[in-house]
């Protein structure tokens, strides 16, 4: 039986993640077999209604909500229970910390990810990981603290988990490129022009995905597609020259490997997270999912198009970033994230989105090879530099 903790339990990956462990262990019990997934540890921000119905769904031991007042609320709800409920970044710690588990789901959303996962890792505790904030502002960090505690980083994140499946039984060192594919979002076509009118509600329309709100709006400008290059560097331990993103609107291939010897290797499948979260949790195993199956013939075709960066300004200003590495990654996402919410409050334009981060990434400070420390101060400054100057 494999323990698990979800941190993000209430949100899209969070959620989708308790369906998985249901499921699973629903078939396991007709089958007369014991149950593959026990979810020991839960932890969210807010939301306690639904982390108590999950706490007496699947009997957990540990809850840590980030917010005092959502902790003193849950605590109350959960008298009759056994769950001990911690809060703040110390109950997260404390989760990740915990003894009796196996791997650590991140599934919350933002910088707040990183602590507990370096937390878990020097706790030798597997991570499946779906939060891309962690890799992109810490990667330099994260990756050699998971070799050097021999820890396995699981990609939940259906292009990495695509890439990560199609590595899967091939000599190391030999891939020639990486190819990420990206659906273009709801506004693949569009001119610069229509893009400055776009609304909130079009934005939050994506055609494929149904995903948490930061992430879709982050799809639409494809920064999204920006932050998983970022996470693929660091996962994949390429070069950016070796990783090309490739538009593919039916989001049918996840991903693709090309091998030195020309051969590409990809994953194909319904766009459902449940099946790099079911791959992530059972790794190197595969089992039985229910659900809508790829029908190649009701597909019919596949499409492949070059991004335009004249349009999706993001991906470029990703690699920029990426490139020079240091903490401008952190000023990318951390600029990301304030501009987003400013778009979604409506205070900004969908192309004041990317004018915010190109204008801190000009603006703020370089730091070479940040600590854990200078992240988070970098994240600081840039939220301080965009309430200066744009949120009056
Ligand atoms: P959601 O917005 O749907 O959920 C976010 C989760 O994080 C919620 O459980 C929320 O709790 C919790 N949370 C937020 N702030 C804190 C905090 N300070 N402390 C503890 N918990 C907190 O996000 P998604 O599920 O969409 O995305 C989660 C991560 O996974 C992101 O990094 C995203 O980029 C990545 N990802 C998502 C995919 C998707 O399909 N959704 C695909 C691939 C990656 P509460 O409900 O209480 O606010």
């Amino acid at each position: 039986m494999k323990r698990i903790i979800i941190l993000g339990s209430t949100g899209s990956i969070g959620t989708q993640t308790a369906d998985v462990v249901r499921d699973n262990n629903r078939r396991a019990k007709e089958r007369g077999e014991g149950e593959p997934f026990k979810i020991m540890g839960l932890a969210a921000n807010k939301n306690s209604d639904m982390v108590e119905k999950q706490v007496r769904e699947f009997g957990v031991k540990y809850v840590a909500m980030y917010d005092e007042g959502a902790a003193n609320d849950l605590r109350k709800r959960l008298k009759d229970t056994d769950a001990v409920v911690y809060s703040g970044m110390d109950g997260l710690n404390e989760l990740a910390g915990k003894d009796d588990y196996d791997v650590l789901v991140t599934a919350i959303v933002g910088m707040i990810g990183i602590r507990p996962t370096i937390t878990a890792i020097k706790n030798k505790k597997d991570i499946a990981l779906a939060n891309k904030e962690t890799l992109v502002t810490a990667g330099h960090i994260i990756m050699p603290l998971a070799k050097e505690n021999n820890v396995k980083i699981l990609p939940v994140d259906s292009e990495h988990s695509a890439i990560f499946q199609s590595l899967q039984g091939n000599p190391e060192g030999r891939i020639k490129r990486i190819l990420l594919t990206a659906s273009g979002g709801p506004f693949r076509g569009y001119t610069k022009e229509q893009l400055k009118d776009v609304t909130v509600e079009r934005a939050l329309k994506h055609p494929n995905w149904t995903m948490g709100r930061k992430i879709t709006i982050d799809s639409a400008t494809m920064v999204n597609k920006g932050l998983e290059v970022m996470e693929a560097r660091w996962l994949f331990n390429v070069g950016y020259d070796d990783i090309t993103v490739v538009v593919h609107p039916q989001s049918i291939l996840h991903s693709a490997v090309e091998y030195v010897d020309g051969a590409v290797i990809g994953q194909m499948g319904m766009p459902d997270m449940k099946l790099p979260i079911q791959y992530a949790l059972f790794y190197p195993g595969r089992e039985l999912m229910e659900g809508n199956k790829l029908d190649l013939f009701s597909v019919g075709h596949l499409d492949f198009i070059k991004p335009d960066p004249e349009v999706f300004v993001g991906l470029d200003l990703a690699f920029k970033a990426g490139r020079k590495a240091g903490n401008l990654p952190t000023v990318f996402n951390a600029a990301n994230e304030m501009a987003v919410a400013l778009f979604l409050d409506k205070k900004i334009s969908f192309t004041g989105i990317t004018d915010i981060i190109k204008d801190c990434m000009d603006n703020i400070g370089f730091k070479d090879a940040p600590s854990l420390e200078e992240i988070l101060e970098t994240e600081s400054a840039t939220y301080e530099f965009i309430k200066s100057k744009y949120i009056k």
